[in-house]
């Protein structure tokens, strides 16, 4: 598999990072939102940890780069859910430049600009289309494709409303779950000046985390784990935390557990699609649209694009999104990064013309589906596989624990819903290990064999 696009782009914020203890409590596998916010925890909690991570970098999929002197994200973006949002609390208590994202929005009808009956008639198809989704109806009654419960009478805009559903859930609705359907706030956003992975990158500062270090084999037959890093050894502990995202896991090939998960937990990691969702990052000046972080909506004309945020950070970029079945069938073309450039063009063209495309620069393309540490940018629950998310938050064998976005029921999908995963499973693990730790102070306080004093003078 070629490197993806997005790998050949440096942090815009590296973190010193710390040593890893000798022996540590616990060992945590990936330095994402996760990793990052169950090590913080952890050591909270008056506990060791050792952060293994297979890239050369921490974040994970919040990823920020410097593209012509700004900081822009390759990956994680949005503060989604704000009210809900750990990261968000977190950011306001840590003084962090957080901001509310722009309700406003573009819309475009061909290449002229959408009349206000227009964009009544749209947001109020949304609305129409939320209420059904996320309304009790659709969830009591046996899982179906959320395709299902699209509300007839949405007139022209309910293919738009699909589209867009499809993209921010990671695949088209058909092919999601009605009961995993997401009713988290999302007219709530923040934005973080700086970029979303850089924030991240600073909460990492100082944790006991090592770069390039692929964990390929959890051993849990013994007492305690061993954890194999791909040519650099073994590290043993007393419980493993795992964040490596859903899609990775399903790898054994890759990522392998000796003795073997057991059946509930390897269906229930095994049932996820990757959610697709891929940036192209445009720098384009002159675009016709005005205002700092406003999604444009472009409609009518033949192809329309699925998302498009323009002005970010009140810059000249902008990002083009993919959604899963354009980039499938670009990668049924072997059309690569540059493939993915000229159909954004081509999209462009179809709404603004050739003529304002003068200055169009298209500097990055994500392809987290094609990066072998994500494989897709978050984790999809297909209809029936709903109860898999809560069945990994079990512990296997009191020593192995799972985390990330694909745990979180009400975030699922985002950096917020990964770190306030991370944060519960630290805390299940501290948890844990202080009771595991008082029952063995309590044995070495009694006699080794209780039997032995009948005998005994
Ligand atoms: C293009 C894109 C846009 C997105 N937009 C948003 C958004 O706007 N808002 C939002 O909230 N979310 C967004 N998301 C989703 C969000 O990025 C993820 O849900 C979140 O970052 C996942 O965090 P995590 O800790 O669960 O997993 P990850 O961030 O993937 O962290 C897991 C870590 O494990 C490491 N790892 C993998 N395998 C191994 C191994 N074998 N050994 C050691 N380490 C390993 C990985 O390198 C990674 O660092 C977006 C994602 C993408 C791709």
């Amino acid at each position: 598999m070629r490197a993806p696009d997005h790998a050949r782009f440096r942090p815009h914020t590296v973190p010193p990072l710390a040593p890893l203890p000798r022996e540590p409590d616990v060992v945590v596998v990936g330095a994402g939102a996760a990793g990052i916010a169950a090590a913080r925890r952890l050591r909270a909690r008056g506990l060791s940890v050792a952060v293994l991570e297979a890239r050369d970098r921490v974040g994970g999929r919040t990823f920020t780069t410097t593209l012509r002197g700004h900081a822009v994200d390759l990956g994680a973006h949005w503060l989604h859910a704000g009210p809900i949002n750990p990261l968000v609390a977190f950011g306001v208590a840590r003084g962090e430049p957080l901001r509310r994202a722009a309700q406003e929005s573009h819309l475009m009808v061909g290449r002229r600009k959408g009349r206000p009956d227009e964009a009544a008639a749209y947001g109020r198809a949304f609305a129409l289309a939320d209420r059904a989704m996320t309304g009790g109806a659709g969830r009591d009654g046996p899982d179906r494709p959320a395709a299902f419960a699209l509300p007839p009478g949405l007139g022209p805009w309910g293919r738009r409303v699909a589209l867009v559903h499809g993209l921010v859930s990671g695949r088209p609705l058909a092919e999601v779950s009605l009961h995993d359907f997401p009713s988290m706030e999302y007219g709530d956003n923040f934005f973080i000046a700086g970029g979303y992975g850089a924030y991240l990158a600073r909460l990492a500062r100082a944790l006991p985390i090592t770069l390039g270090a692929p964990v390929r084999v959890i051993d849990w037959s013994g007492a305690g784990v061993a954890v194999d890093v791909g040519g650099r050894g073994r590290i043993r502990a007393r419980a493993v935390l795992v964040t490596a995202p859903m899609m990775v896991l399903q790898d054994e090939a890759a990522f392998r557990f000796s003795p073997p998960l057991p059946p509930g937990i390897r269906a229930a990691i095994d049932g996820f699609l990757p959610g697709i969702y891929e940036h192209v990052v445009l720098h384009w000046p002159s675009a016709p649209f005005r205002g700092r972080d406003r999604l444009a909506g472009l409609t009518g004309g033949r192809r329309q694009p699925p998302g498009l945020l323009t002005r970010v950070d009140g810059t000249a970029f902008h990002y083009f999104e993919l959604d899963r079945p354009m980039t499938a069938a670009l990668d049924a073309a072997g059309a690569g990064p540059d493939g993915a450039r000229r159909l954004t063009r081509a999209v462009l063209t179809d709404h603004v013309g050739s003529g304002r495309l003068g200055d169009l620069a298209i500097p990055a393309v994500s392809e987290w589906r094609l990066d072998p540490w994500s494989r897709g940018s978050w984790a999809v629950v297909p209809p029936g596989h709903a109860p898999a998310r809560d069945a990994l938050k079990e512990p296997v064998g009191e020593r192995i624990w799972f985390a990330g976005e694909a745990l979180s029921r009400r975030q699922w999908g985002t950096a917020g819903g990964a770190y306030e995963e991370g944060e519960r499973a630290a805390e299940a693990i501290a948890a844990a290990l202080a009771g595991s730790r008082a029952g063995e102070a309590k044995r070495a306080r009694e006699p080794r064999d209780p039997l032995s004093r009948a005998g005994e003078g």
